[in-house]
């Protein structure tokens, strides 16, 4: 068996989050051009938070507390869930590029280990390992298209598709699929763009200019390429095959 080991996870508290009125069962992934330390100094200016993040060298600091939510996603949608900070844990990664780069091996290595971590003690289901691109569209390009969600997927770590299973799909409608899989439809336009930046990489424009890319998330005239309809059926397969390790049970509101 493959021994683990444990990592160090750096304590660097900072006081914004509130209680929690729902069980995790999501991990929102962001990026930050900041390096660790720096990062917990750029939340604090802006009095925001993240449960982790992890540095360029892959360094883990844990400036909030699992069991308390943290303010990371802002307005934010993903299947039934609205306002993913109340379900969710959020894991920021430096990225000077803001993932227009690739990220080191280092960070993507103890990415894995403490995601790991995290689906397994809070029963994460698959189909809730996301980007904050993914849960907010019209607002948020991270982490970017190089981020390598295959990779992460292969390790246990969220999905990736089966080519093999868009036969299996008859609905042919993008917004559809799109849905099925989890965005959120009201602006197709920027769901279809982030969707590609997750699954189709390739078809996104890569940017240099990081201020111009948090300003342009998405081509307001974006529409799908219907020459990879393929993928988005194939992901809508396994995200719906897979929607029965959804959400456990929500505890009602105090
Ligand atoms: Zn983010």
């Amino acid at each position: 068996m493959m021994v683990v080991k444990m990592k160090k996870i750096y304590q660097s508290p900072l006081p914004y989050y509130d209680e929690r009125l729902h069980d995790i069962c999501a991990l929102v992934l962001h990026c930050s051009t900041h390096d660790a330390d720096e990062m917990v100094e750029v939340l604090r200016e802006k009095q925001l938070s993240s449960h982790y993040i992890i540095g360029l060298d892959g360094k883990i600091i844990q400036p909030v507390d699992d069991a308390k939510r943290a303010w990371h996603a802002g307005v934010s949608r993903w299947r039934e869930m609205d306002n993913l900070n109340h379900y969710s844990i959020g894991i920021e990664i430096s990225s000077p590029s803001m993932g227009q780069e690739s990220y080191r091996d280092a960070q993507i290595c103890n990415l894995i280990w403490l995601c790991r971590r995290l689906i397994r003690k809070y029963r994460i289901p698959p189909v809730n390992v996301v980007a904050h691109s993914d849960v907010a569209p019209q607002r948020k390009p991270d982490p970017g298209l190089m981020f390598p969600w295959q990779y992460l997927a292969d390790s246990g770590v969220g999905l990736w598709y089966d080519l093999s299973d868009a036969k299996k799909v008859s609905e042919d409608d993008p917004a559809k699929l799109l849905s099925v899989i989890g965005y959120n439809i009201e602006n197709i336009s920027a769901a279809s763009y982030a969707f590609c930046r997750h699954f189709l990489p390739q078809l996104v424009e890569k940017c240099s200019d990081i201020k111009w890319l948090l300003d342009n998330v998405y081509p307001s005239d974006y529409v799908f390429p219907l020459q990879y309809i393929n993928v988005l059926k194939a992901c809508a397969y396994k995200y719906s095959l897979l929607k029965n390790t959804k959400m456990r049970s929500i505890r009602s509101k105090k």
